[in-house]
Order: structure tokens, then sequence, then C-alpha cells
């Protein structure tokens, strides 16, 4: 079975600061992780190689700093890393990352399975695994919790806000994952190391027969006009002491406030 998951790497959510200017987010000295959501989607991968045999192939589009993100997919058991970097991708919106994320799929070709994370923790759309489906012309499943594979059918269980849903796909098919999937691997030094040695692919836009006008700022149609967070006109209050006393002065304020 062959799988392709792409991962995004992201700035450590609780230090995200926006630049007022630019509406950009400010990445200098900023730690970098690995998005939360492809982890699992790289855990489902690998076990699923573990189980039936074949190939992971991880695959970001970034800047050069991103392949510390694909080596520590190396690490947690992925078996090639493709890193996608060409200037012309900068400032890519869902749409051109799309269509990157696509033309590099197509040139790996004969995949079974593409795994995506459910979101990315900055840009928070969602919208690339459909935009990458759509553009491959292949189904795709989002927000999975489980999956069986079944000969050349996936059947995915699906997490809805209320309820779960069972779907069944013909794969290829592109998935993506929510982080209740499972329990991404931790790898030790040693597999580290190994990942350390091991060979990234950096391709660029040449290599995936991208064209410019549908990279980077001219391919993208989404301008993000403003970014703020939002003002706060409640003060919270804090009680100190005893727990129990706290809990006690809490309902007061609460009945005397007629809330409950
Ligand atoms: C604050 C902010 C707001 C933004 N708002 C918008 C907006 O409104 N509209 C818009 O079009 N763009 C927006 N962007 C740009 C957006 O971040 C990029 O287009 C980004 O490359 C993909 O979008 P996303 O982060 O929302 O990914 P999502 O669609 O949320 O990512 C889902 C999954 O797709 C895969 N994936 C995403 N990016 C990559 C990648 N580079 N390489 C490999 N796999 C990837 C991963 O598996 C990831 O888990 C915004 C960016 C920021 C920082």
């Amino acid at each position: 079975m062959n799988i392709i998951v792409c991962i995004k790497q992201v700035p450590d959510t609780s230090e995200v600061r926006i630049d007022p200017q630019t509406n950009t987010i400010i990445r200098e000295g900023v730690p970098s992780i690995i998005n939360p959501f492809d982890e699992n989607a790289i855990e489902q991968a690998v076990q699923l190689v573990e189980q039936y045999g074949g190939k992971v192939t991880v695959v970001t589009m970034g800047p050069p700093q991103a392949e510390a993100a694909l080596r520590e997919a190396l690490a947690m058991g992925c078996d090639e890393a493709i890193l996608v970097s060409d200037r012309c991708f900068a400032a890519s919106d869902t749409l051109a990352t799309s269509y990157v994320l696509s033309n590099t799929i197509r040139e790996i070709g004969g995949y079974d399975l593409i795994f995506c994370g459910k979101q990315a923790f900055d840009g928070d759309t969602a919208q690339v695994p459909p935009g990458i489906a759509e553009q491959l012309g292949i189904p795709q499943v989002t927000f999975a919790i489980g999956l069986e594979v079944d000969g050349k059918k996936a059947r995915v269980r699906r997490l809805l806000e209320d309820e779960f849903e069972v779907v069944e796909a013909k794969m290829p098919v592109l998935i993506s994952c929510v982080k209740q999937m499972n329990d991404p691997r931790r790898p030790g030094i040693k597999a580290k190391l190994a990942a350390k040695k091991k060979e990234v692919k950096v391709w660029d836009s040449a290599c995936i027969n991208a064209e410019a006008c549908y990279c980077g700022f001219d391919g993208s149609p989404t301008r993000v006009v403003r970014t703020f967070a939002p003002k706060r006109d409640i003060e919270g209050e804090r009680f100190e002491g005893e727990p129990a006393d706290c809990a006690v002065a809490v309902v007061e304020r609460l009945i005397g406030q007629k809330i409950i």
C-alpha cells in the first residue's frame, strides 16, 4: 500500500503572534512544530504500512526550514520525504497550496491513500485537503476518527458534532484526520539520529510542472484584509484562598448576580 501524507510546519501555537502591519504570522524566533493533526495522519499511515506493507511518503510545501518537520516524520516511521519549495510558492492561499500539493502528488504517482490533518493550527481553514482531492479528481473523507481498509475500499468513521458517520470510498481516496484517531508515537533518540541521515528530496516548481501563475501571490484569489485579537471588554475576577472557600464565594457571587 502506497500512502502519501501531507504535513505542515506551524509555529508552536502558544506563541503565535501576528504582525499588525502585514497581517502575517511573525515566524522569526518562534519554535516550529508539525501541525498536531498531521501527526495523527502520519501515525495512521505508518500503522497501515506496518500492517499491509508498502511505503509512506511524507510531503510538505514550505521554506527550507520545513525540512525539520520532514525529519521528525521520518523518525516517526515515514519512508521517504519531499520538501516542495520555491520562491514562487510564497504567499500561497489555500487554492494555490492545494495546486502545488496536488501537482506534487501527481508527480509521485501510484498512491492508494492520501492523509492530511483536519486543519492547520495557524491558517485554520481546513480547505487544503478538499482542495487537493478536488484538483486530483479523487474522493475525499474529512474528520476521520477510524479507518478500515478492505481490498480497494476504505471504510472511514467520521467524527461529527454529536454522532459518528461511517462512509465507504473507493481508493485512491484522500482522508483528513482528527486527533482522536490515534495516539502518535514519540520517536526515540535512535530513530531521530537515523532520520537525520535519510535523504530529504527538494522539489521546485519545475519538478512538479507547476505554472507560476497558479502559485503564490499570483495564484491566490484570497487576501487576508485584517487580522486582530478580539477586544476583551469583560474583566475576569480572581478568587484567592482555600479551594472550598473559593467555591462558596463563586456560588454566592453567581447567586448575587442572579446568574444561578
Ligand atoms: C492568520 C492566517 C489566516 C489565513 N487565512 C486564509 C484564508 O482566509 N484563506 C486562505 O485561502 N488562506 C489563508 N491563509 C493562508 C493559509 O495558511 C495557507 O494557504 C496555508 O498554506 C494552507 O492553509 P491552512 O493553513 O488553512 O491549511 P488547512 O487547510 O487548515 O490544513 C489542513 C491540512 O492540509 C495539509 N496542509 C496544509 N498546508 C500544507 C502545506 N503547506 N504543506 C503540506 N500540507 C499542508 C496538512 O495536512 C494540514 O493539516 C491564512 C494564513 C494565516 C497565517
